[in-house]
């Protein structure tokens, strides 16, 4: 099966892979089929998966996207990468093809900030793929593998897997061990996976999850579970809430259409629409916005040319080391998360900013929990539209940050969220649904993403 998908990959279509190593995979494939062969595989033996180049990797290459990592290996593999990887090792035994391109650091919604070239679109190669897990959805999309990892911080599994027609989750913050996932906001940074369906990503979803206590020390010591199991549960009586900001003015109406019959769909199998309300739906964007650079202001300060990757050339002592280094190995974009997150967490704006979006950060995850008395589960759409074009937003980073409206309130609350496929726009481009349950009801999630698929 590895040598198929690795025949795929000739000429890098969409610009998907880092890093690709056909040695590597074929060794990995061998192991898989001798134990195969001697009855002894793992859940998901000799399946080929591929990973978003934010999860470093002993095999590969790991670059996160950015220049600044040129040139790093790994000594190690990240708890993900090792929990699907050879089962000789307790992992679920798939064959990795190799690394996915990525927005630089895994900040961006349309794959245009990786140092490494955008990705396209296999619906439509004049658009974005989403981001930031952008190769990763366009990989799964184009069928160069059947899965793949992603990270969401503030949507980059769901916005992508809904630009690509694809499905993808993330899990309750703090399931899946973020082990050797390149920090970026570490309060929001949550692995998952991304594949063609929902019974897929619950095959792979129950592989990852699982206490990491040694490692990650926001890891909840929470079981991994068979979502496989829950799958094809009847939906009769299923309170789905409908908050109304999801709707509002700046839906496109194409997407509210495909959104619209897809919630008719679940009414047909039982399923009850409950009004909700948000409230705080819009505040989670200027949040988002400060808490995420804030973070990452402070876990990009260790590539400073001297642990990892890239290190300028002429410089005259430490400091002008540290300065050029990060002024040549840093994008624009991650140039300005920094910048913004140094400034929010300066002395005399760190209350005003920070500290006031610690608040409502805590208001956002309160309103949800009301939310979770009136209804079961929250649908919705992804995103306010299609996947734009090349170069829409090229001059506007606010666009993208406003068009992350839908996905942030979750990911700033913590709780587990996914898009599947909802049907088409006006221009043919998938629109995703998005689900949003409460903490570790991951299990409804994919039942309910099954039931529609
Ligand atoms: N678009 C958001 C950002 O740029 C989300 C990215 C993510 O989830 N990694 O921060």
């Amino acid at each position: 099966v590895a040598t198929g998908f690795l025949a795929r990959l000739g000429g890098n279509p969409h610009n998907t892979f880092l890093d690709i190593d056909s040695e590597v995979t074929l060794a990995q494939a061998q192991a898989s089929d001798a134990r195969l062969a001697a009855g002894t595989g793992g859940l998901l033996e000799g399946v080929p998966v591929a990973h978003k180049d934010v999860f470093v990797t002993r095999d590969f290459a790991t670059t996160a996207g950015s220049k600044i990592l040129t040139g790093y290996r790994s000594p190690f593999d990240a708890t993900l990468v090792q929990k699907l990887g050879a089962s000789a090792q307790g992992g679920a035994g798939m064959v990795s093809l190799g690394k996915l391109n990525c927005d630089e650091f895994a900040m961006g919604s349309s794959n245009e900030n990786s140092a490494f070239g955008k990705v396209t679109n296999p619906w439509d190669t004049a658009r974005v793929p989403g981001g930031s897990s952008g190769g990763s959805a366009a990989a799964v999309a184009a069928r160069l593998t059947p899965a793949a990892t992603g990270t969401d911080t503030g949507g980059s599994i769901r916005q992508p897997a809904s630009f690509c027609g694809i499905t993808g989750i993330k899990p309750t913050y703090g399931r899946a061990s973020r082990y050797g996932m390149i920090a970026y906001a570490s309060s929001l940074d949550q692995g998952g996976p991304m594949a063609r369906n929902a019974e897929d990503c619950a095959l792979l979803l129950s592989a990852m999850c699982g206490p990491d206590l040694d490692r990650d020390s926001t890891s909840l010591d929470v079981a991994a579970e068979d979502f496989t199991a829950s799958l094809n549960q009847s939906l009769e009586g299923l309170r789905i809430g409908i908050p109304k900001e999801f709707f509002g003015e700046g839906l496109a109406a194409d997407v509210r259409a495909a959104v619209d019959s897809a919630l008719r769909e679940y009414e047909k199998l039982g399923a009850k629409l409950v009004p909700i309300s948000l409230p705080r739906t819009e505040l989670s964007i200027p949040v988002y916005y400060i808490i995420a650079p804030a973070e990452a202001s402070s876990n990009l300060s260790r590539f400073d040319g001297v642990k990892f990757g890239h290190r300028a050339k002429d410089y005259t002592d430490l400091v002008d080391m540290y300065k050029k280094t990060r002024a040549e190995g840093f994008g624009n974009e991650v140039k300005r998360r920094i910048m913004t997150g140094a400034y929010v967490l300066s002395h005399g704006y760190y209350d005003a900013y920070y500290l006031q979006a610690q608040k409502i950060r805590r208001m956002i995850a309160d309103d949800f929990q009301r939310a979770f008395t009136e209804c079961d589960v929250i649908a919705g759409p992804v995103a306010p539209s299609v996947a734009w074009k090349f170069g829409e937003n090229a001059n506007d980073p606010v666009a993208d940050y406003l068009a992350d409206i839908f996905t942030l309130p979750a990911s700033l609350a913590g709780l587990p969220g996914m898009s599947l496929p909802a049907g088409f726009g006006a221009q043919g481009m998938p629109v995703g649904l998005q689900l949003i349950g409460n903490y570790f009801k991951e299990a409804q999630l994919l039942n309910a993403a099954h039931r529609l698929q």
